[in-house]
């Protein structure tokens, strides 16, 4: 949560590149929102914000039951600022202007308390997942991939040399309640092959007739 375009959008950047899927609010009641549905790991939170003053965003949604880790951005930085600041329920605190080394680093920090925080990138025979950022890079590049391709291709990759039954497939990547054809399933299993071949791996999606698919990592 930051007003200031250039800052937000350099936060974003940098955080993108790091492997974090970001999401911006430019005020404080469309902060609170974001904070109080959830969604978000880490929140960034700066002090100053139009709508609603950074603090008091924090109060409401601690109060409201809001767990997510947050760090205050600001450029307020006097002892009492920092106090009221972890007062108010932060849980660190970045004096503007900052390096993005240092950012980062605390974020990593934060981030370390519930493990699920690191950036998830999945490695198996030549080829690396980068499940958040959907990149897949093999010998060739790297390509990007739509949701359900990336989520294809995990499934497979945690999974090499199983034949994965077709109800197993449609039940991991469309879930339980889907609606989607068995054909399609044929469709995306083509796309992800291609992604591999244009990823310039050796591993292959092979068809089991009958049943379904065996992801080999090195096929003769
Ligand atoms: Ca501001």
């Amino acid at each position: 949560m930051e007003d200031e375009k250039d800052l937000r959008e350099a936060l974003r950047d940098t955080l993108a590149a790091a492997g974090y899927t970001v999401e911006c609010c430019e005020n404080g009641p469309d902060g609170l929102d974001a904070l109080c549905c959830g969604g978000c790991e880490l929140a960034l939170l700066d002090r100053l914000l139009p709508g609603m003053d950074g603090l008091e965003v924090l109060r409401q949604a601690r109060q409201a039951g809001c767990a997510t880790p947050v760090l205050v951005l600001t450029a307020l930085d006097g002892v009492g600022d920092r106090v009221e600041g972890l007062d108010a329920g932060a849980d660190d605190y970045l004096a503007k202007p900052f390096a993005p080394e240092e950012l980062l680093a605390r974020v990593r920090a934060l981030g370390r308390r519930p493990a699920r925080w690191e950036p998830t990138a999945l490695r198996r025979g030549d080829v690396e997942l980068d499940v958040a950022g959907r990149v897949l890079t093999g010998p060739a590049g790297a390509r990007t991939l739509s949701g359900r391709e990336c989520a294809l291709l995990e499934l497979f990759l945690h999974n090499p040399g199983v034949t994965l039954p077709r109800e197993r497939i449609l039940l991991n990547v469309w879930g339980p309640d889907s609606e989607v054809e068995s054909g399609n399933i044929d469709n995306y299993i083509h796309l992800v092959r291609r992604r591999l071949r244009l990823a310039g791996s050796r591993m292959e999606l092979v068809t089991c007739r009958g049943t379904g698919y065996r992801l080999e990592e090195d096929p003769c």
